[in-house]
């Protein structure tokens, strides 16, 4: 027997459509491209949304046609995001931070048809175009006042080219299931993979963002996404704060702490959400100025491990919670957050920066489990580490294209390739990337723990571990250390100050200083170059 419910399609239009008619006059502001904070609201961001999709079909684009944005995040890039997704087309999110080649590449494979892109891109966007057989408009996000000369025959400036529409449009129908959007893996191995987020899981996963034990924004909320809309979606941020209403702050392409804070500060931020490196830049000039957080109440920090250090400032210094999350590009992407559970009612200092450390706990509409390499299910004892597999309505079944099939099982696992325990609680803990782990006389050493150690020295500025050739133990840990600037200190001082606070086994055996540690497109430790680089390096132990 079925039930005797409304068919609902969970389309992102309705995401827009929602906000406009219950909080239409609530603002979102922008730190514009061209320079100037701008202000708009969800019922003008609704407005322009229409007409981008009227102008998009009549330039010919509809349903799954894959349109690429290269952009920061701005009121202009998420009506783009709009205007696509309410033809039925595929936004694409490509990441400026790749090399031209990997751009290329991505655009090819994805055949991309259009491209909205910011000004600070067009220089990148002249440079492959010509290569992208698929392409046949470039949209400029500008005004014609702005508009550069550019070498692209097809390029328009966006705001003319909407300014022929009139938003007399209604979004298309189609079901729920349709593609939505886009956004390719940053690949640090072999060729980047495109996952296909449908409107569906959007929706689902903008719902389970804004849970009480999630992220739990309201529409009381003043939310700034650091987080770049090409960096999976925003974690969200660009669906979630339109169902719930919040005054949105887009921070466009300025991400240093002095930046960041003047945001924060005059349009009075409650949350906030991005990657480390941006916090650590916001806390130096914190700490620089003496500035305080007054209005910022929580903070998101993910997409690689939150430092113990770093939770620490913000907590006990600034007053602002700490969320601790972890997720994936193919979870759409969040997969745990760190938010206490009534287990932890309580706990203060170490103890509950114990807690905080972890990667969290999973809301609902995320399973998941650790196995060992015969996908025999490991214990939720906090200590016994496998492969982390997850599975969920917001979770890719597929990669685009037919890659990396082996990453996805029959019951619908999918493995992250990520290493962690789960504890009694069910408080997930990311002890490695399966292809870091250094594996020391057949045991394995986690390196995420040692660089979270590692940086909570005070002069410590970055610490990453990799295992380099031992002749006994197959492999050892090697620090690799930048110093903050100004500082000095040895490879005593650090081992010093580690000592008794990790297993013995697990101290590094030699503490190597750089100058700089090479990153990934979305700022995580790109450890396979470090590995090069130190392929040759012989430890004192050795
Ligand atoms: P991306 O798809 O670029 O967001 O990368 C996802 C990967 O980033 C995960 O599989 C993890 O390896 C890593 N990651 C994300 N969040 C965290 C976290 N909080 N702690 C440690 N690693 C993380």
């Amino acid at each position: 027997m079925l039930g005797l419910m409304q068919e609902w399609p969970l389309l992102c239009h309705k995401l827009i459509d929602h906000a406009a008619l219950q909080h239409g006059d609530r603002e979102i502001i922008s730190r514009s491209i061209e320079g100037p904070i701008v202000r708009t609201n969800y019922g003008e961001l609704r407005s322009r949304s229409l007409k981008v999709a009227q102008r998009l079909e009549r330039d010919g684009f509809g349903l799954g046609d894959r349109i690429a944005t290269l952009a920061w995040n701005t009121a202009r890039h998420l009506e783009a995001w709009y205007g696509i997704m309410g033809i039925g087309a595929v936004y694409h999110t490509l990441n400026p931070r790749l090399f031209p080649e990997q751009i290329l590449w991505i655009m090819n494979h994805a055949e991309d048809r259009a491209v909205f892109v910011d000004l600070t891109f067009l220089p990148l966007i002249e440079k492959v175009a010509g290569g992208v057989k698929s392409l046949k408009q470039v949209i400029v996000l500008t005004d014609k006042a702005h508009m550069p000369a550019t070498s692209l025959p097809n390029a328009v400036a966006y705001e003319e080219w909407l300014g022929e529409a009139d938003g007399d449009f209604a979004w298309k129908s189609f079901d729920e299931n349709t593609a939505a959007g886009m956004c390719y893996t940053s690949g640090t191995t072999g060729d980047p993979k495109g996952v296909l987020y449908s409107h569906r899981s959007n929706v689902l996963h903008a719902m389970i963002a804004c849970m009480p034990d999630a992220m739990g924004i309201s529409s009381r909320d003043v939310v700034l996404p650091v987080v770049p809309m090409f960096h999976a979606n925003a974690w969200g941020l660009g669906q979630s704060a339109l169902m719930i209403g919040a005054k949105l702050v887009m921070p466009g392409g300025k991400m240093d702490g002095a930046s960041i804070y003047e945001l924060l500060d005059s349009e009075k931020v409650t949350f906030t959400a991005a990657v480390p490196t941006v916090w650590l830049m916001l806390l130096q000039h914190l700490e620089e100025t003496g500035k305080k957080l007054p209005h910022l109440k929580k903070v998101v920090i993910g997409g690689s491990a939150c430092p113990r250090a770093m939770t620490q400032k913000f907590q006990d210094n600034y007053g602002v919670e700490v969320i601790h999350a972890w997720g994936m590009t193919e979870m759409s992407p969040l997969g745990t957050l760190g938010t206490m559970k009534p287990v932890h009612d309580g706990l203060e200092g170490n103890a509950r920066l114990d807690v905080q450390q972890k990667q969290g706990h999973a809301p609902f509409g995320v399973e998941m489990k650790v196995t060992d390499d015969n996908n025999v299910d490991r214990p939720w004892d906090g200590k016994t580490f496998g492969r982390l597999k997850v599975r969920g309505p917001a979770v890719a079944r597929a990669y685009y294209g037919g890659a990396g099939k082996e990453q996805f099982d029959e019951e619908g696992w999918f493995d992250t390739g990520d290493v962690a325990h789960i504890d009694a609680s069910g408080y997930m803990q990311i002890t490695d990337r399966a292809k870091d782990v250094i594996k020391s006389g057949g045991e394995w050493i986690s390196t995420i723990d040692i660089e979270n150690l590692a940086v909570g020295h005070p002069d410590v500025a970055e610490a990453a571990v990799i295992g380099v050739a031992h002749p006994k133990w197959d492999e050892r840990p090697l620090l690799v250390v930048v110093r903050k600037a100004g500082k000095e200190p040895s490879k005593d001082d650090i081992l010093g100050y580690m000592n008794g606070k990790i297993a013995k086994w697990w101290m590094p055996d030699d503490v190597a200083f750089v100058a700089e540690i090479p990153h990934t497109a979305t700022g995580k430790i790109q450890k396979t170059t470090l590995r090069q680089q130190f392929q040759d390096y012989r430890l004192p132990t050795a």
